[in-house]
């Protein structure tokens, strides 16, 4: 199985799709393109540059030359080069896989007689390993050379990356397992990275490490362990990454009080703690998920790591329960918070995706800590394989692009998928299905939250759909369906405990999320306020296909005031608004930018007006 996540516990009726049985060819098809083209090449370069390849070779004995201090450097490359190893299934390419090869073999030389590996605590520093555990991401890099590993292996199927994450685990779980080590690692991510270990290699002294590391206090997050906590926050990627790790050991071992905690932690995230981008993390100050509702948008820090790491675990729980919820935030992830972190080039990067700026935020090439652009390298290369999910007789059809998928059930029938669809510009997907037995299948098709009504012709009959649920279809031979969802421009409101989103609007169009730019909008975009209304929609073709919306809006000339007596008054102009997709801002110059505009309520007005 050459999927990201594969669950190895029999009783869990889901199992993955790998990334070589689904061709993405529509929307996503460019990014992956230069995902594969641009920004693995380019990064490779930088690498180069800022010392992390030479680490490498400082600590095998290659270069003489003085490791470049940067905590959890290596990290980055083993990321890097499970993007490679990902985007391999679908674009075999034999210089690659030598490359792979040849960075490999680097990193074997790096790798201790002991089973030590990390570049960081070399030379001067090698007296400091596992001194400061809480702070040192020495277990996280060793998670992150396990996933590049496993990535590398279920990709050309070759053990010798693998070899080295399994010396390496095996020198860890010794050192817990005699008492040497006895506090976890500050940044959780080598939980999950274990789990994954134990299903690939069916070894299950990585998964007790993994339940065991679980079970003691971590330093950033509330000092507490993961069944001690009642609620989602902290630093925003090493709770994300710590929930990834409790759910997959929860689906390997089906501990009931694992089960009860992540449903509660569950509970306390939808409930207030992301973004309508679907970006997390709330404040700078310690990169941290704020109180419930506690969502600014200028200062929003929505790191990209968060985003993925949040998009990780909503998979890990689909596993659990196949609740639509999971991949209808996914989704909004996806095309919103997590696209706008890279440029349209594919060379640049967002570390930080606020949801309005004064036109001071740019995305750059290179971060000190540069541990977003290849995390969103390797998911990238993975994404075809979140498409789909299946299970004995039955196919989850969890997103939508132009794509074809070969997909093999567990009763093994084979079946083929052609999916035609302008998704997400275009609400109308076609769906071909081609079956290699007659068996009889079901296939759940995912109704995303923002599709008020949804229409499926299936066999000279029309289904309608009002709520987000997954619909089901029972096949038995070939067919076609046609699934048709409302996408057109339309005004969210956040609840009013939101206090930066209050009396506000954004306007959205199916999954995308839409802002205003000031170089789009020659006024000050901070004072304009939109009613309801019929908006305009356009292609612009001299913009990467974009669908602009656009429509009148009332701005505010009344600006002179810092505070004064008073219930609002304001002079308005009417003015004609442009808006384009959230994950298109900052590509062209530097210019302003909102999400949330002041909501001009009619009807409340007029009602004013009259009674005053
Ligand atoms: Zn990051």
């Amino acid at each position: 199985m050459a999927s990201v996540v594969f669950p190895r516990n029999e009783t869990i009726k889901v199992k993955p799709v790998s990334i070589r049985d689904v061709k993405i060819e529509g929307f996503f098809n460019p990014y992956l393109e230069r995902n594969r083209e641009k920004s693995i090449p380019l990064m490779y370069g930088l690498f180069k540059k800022h010392g992390t390849v030479e680490n490498f070779k400082i600590a095998a004995g290659i270069s003489k030359k003085e490791i470049t201090r940067r905590l959890a450097t290596d990290s980055d490359l083993y990321k890097w080069l499970e993007a490679i190893s990902w985007d391999l299934q679908n674009y075999p390419d034999k210089r690659k896989e030598k490359f792979l090869d040849k960075m490999i073999d680097l990193v074997r030389k790096t790798q201790e007689p002991s089973g030590y590996i990390d570049t960081y605590y070399t030379g001067s520093f090698k007296k400091y390993r596992f001194k400061f555990l809480e702070n040192s991401h020495e277990l996280y890099c060793g998670g992150h050379l396990i996933q590049s590993a496993i990535a590398h292996y279920r990709s050309t199927g070759k053990e010798k990356f693998l070899d080295i994450a399994i010396k390496w685990a095996n020198y860890i779980t010794k050192k817990y397992d005699n008492g040497e080590l006895s506090v976890n690692d500050g940044h959780p991510e080598v939980e999950m990275a274990l789990v994954e270990l134990y299903r690939t290699t069916n070894n299950k002294k990585y998964l007790e490490l993994a339940g065991k590391l679980m079970e003691m206090p971590y330093t950033h997050l509330g000092n507490k362990c993961f069944l001690e906590m009642n609620e989602v926050m902290g630093h925003a990627v090493r709770i994300m990454y710590l929930l990834c790790g409790a759910t997959d050991y929860y689906l390997e071992t089906k501990r009931e009080d694992y089960y009860e905690r992540i449903r509660l932690l569950e509970e306390d995230f939808f409930s207030g703690k992301y973004y309508i981008t679907g970006g997390i993390g709330s404040r700078y100050q310690h990169e941290a998920i704020g109180l419930k509702f506690e969502l600014p948008n200028l200062m929003a820090y929505s790191e990209t790591c968060a985003s993925i790491s949040l998009m990780m675990w909503l998979y890990r729980m689909f596993f659990v329960r196949q609740d639509v919820k999971y991949f209808n935030l996914f989704e909004r992830v996806l095309y919103n918070a997590f696209l706008a972190a890279i440029s349209l080039k594919g060379t640049e990067y967002f570390y930080v995706n606020p949801l309005a700026s004064t036109g001071d935020h740019f995305r750059k090439q290179w971060y000190d800590c540069t541990c977003c652009p290849p995390n969103f390298q390797r998911f990238m290369a993975s994404l075809a394989s979140y498409f789909y999910a299946t299970g004995n007789d039955e196919i989850w059809i969890n997103l939508y692009d132009k794509s074809r998928a070969r997909i093999t059930l567990e009763n093994r029938e084979t079946v083929l998928i052609n999916m035609e669809t302008d998704y997400p510009w275009d609400g109308n997907v076609k769906i071909d299905v081609k079956k290699k037995g007659n068996e009889k299948i079901k296939i759940h098709l995912r109704i995303p939250d923002w599709s008020s009504i949804t229409r499926i012709k299936f066999k000279d009959r029309v289904f309608t759909v009002e709520e987000s649920c997954y619909f089901t279809l029972e096949i038995i031979d070939d067919c076609s369906f046609e699934m048709f969802f409302d996408i057109k421009p339309e005004l969210y409101c956040g609840n009013p405990s939101i206090e930066s989103d209050r009396n506000c609007v954004a306007i959205c169009r199916g999954p995308l999320v839409y802002c205003l730019e000031g170089c789009d909008n020659n006024f000050d975009i901070f004072n304009l306020f939109i009613p309801s209304q019929s908006f305009e929609e356009g292609t612009d073709k001299n913009f990467h296909g974009i669908i602009r919306i656009s429509g009148y809006g009332m701005l505010n000339r009344d600006t002179n005031f810092l505070y004064r007596k008073g219930i609002p008054e304001y002079q308005f102009n009417k003015v004609k608004f442009n808006a384009i997709p959230y994950f298109s801002w900052a590509n062209r110059k530097p210019s302003s930018m909102i999400i949330w505009v002041n909501n001009y309520e009619n009807k409340k007005r007029r009602s004013n007006e009259d009674t005053g």
